[in-house]
């Protein structure tokens, strides 16, 4: 993937210096967050909560993590701008704000305060935070499946707050893989959604990892090679 790193370039502030459009943006999104509490309606929750899975699901999950970062699976162009935008990338990796500073003035016209706060402020504010807890709640709370490197662990709870990222462990093991919930019962809507891109053709070259097949690589090989990400138990 070309992508022209100079449009990315940014003054990055020192380890003892505060940023200060990033406090302020930060300071800003959790007032309107808490705000949001006091301009609670039902439709504004659901438009909160649809537009967490659009941005959520589809946009970092499916989009940039398993698609682009990974490549997991492929898809038609006009999927990958939708789900995460290429040429785009870059535009949108400079001007992020444009498309929410969009959607903040098209849900105020539409539902006033409530879904403003809701759409934009609660929302964005719960999406940052899901997200980091993948950095930190799987690398020190949960369940090891597979022997890593690292302290990647599985987390049922990161997996339901972040359309399945949770399962964190299984990925750290089997970084490609487009499937992170590998048992039924390890709810992924990431995959959900890849799948469900399958079926309508959208979707193809997916590669996923079934522990089914690990395990019978395993018993024809002996001892678990390093490479094959050094399988504990299922
Ligand atoms: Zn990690
Ligand atoms: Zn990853």
């Amino acid at each position: 993937m070309a992508i022209d790193l100079e449009v990315l370039d940014r003054k990055a502030a020192a380890d003892d210096e505060v940023n200060w459009v990033t406090a302020i943006f930060m300071g800003v999104f959790h007032v309107g967050a808490i705000a949001a509490l006091f301009f609670f309606t039902w439709k504004a929750f659901l438009v909160s909560m649809f537009l967490w899975w659009v941005s959520g699901s589809l946009g970092i999950g499916m989009g940039y993590h398993r698609l682009l970062t990974h490549r997991g699976y492929k898809t038609p162009k006009w999927v990958e701008y939708v789900l995460a935008k290429d040429k785009f990338h870059v535009w949108i990796t400079k001007y992020h704000y444009v498309p929410m500073i969009v959607l903040g003035v098209v849900l105020f016209a539409i539902g006033g305060l409530p879904f403003l706060l809701w759409g934009v402020f609660f929302r964005t504010v719960i999406g940052l935070h899901t997200t980091w807890l993948v950095n930190s709640a799987t690398h020190s709370w949960g369940s090891r499946r597979f022997i890593t490197r690292d302290l990647s662990t599985n987390s049922w709870w990161v997996a339901l707050l972040t359309f399945g990222e949770g399962w964190h462990n299984n990925h750290h093991a089997h970084p490609v893989s487009a499937r992170h919930g590998l048992k039924w019962y390890e709810i992924d809507f990431n995959w959900y959604g890849i799948w469900a891109l399958t079926k309508l053709g959208l979707a193809r070259q997916v590669y996923r990892v079934k522990l089914s097949e690990l395990r019978q690589q395993e018993e024809e090989q002996g001892a678990p090679a390093e490479a094959r990400a050094e399988m504990v138990s299922a």
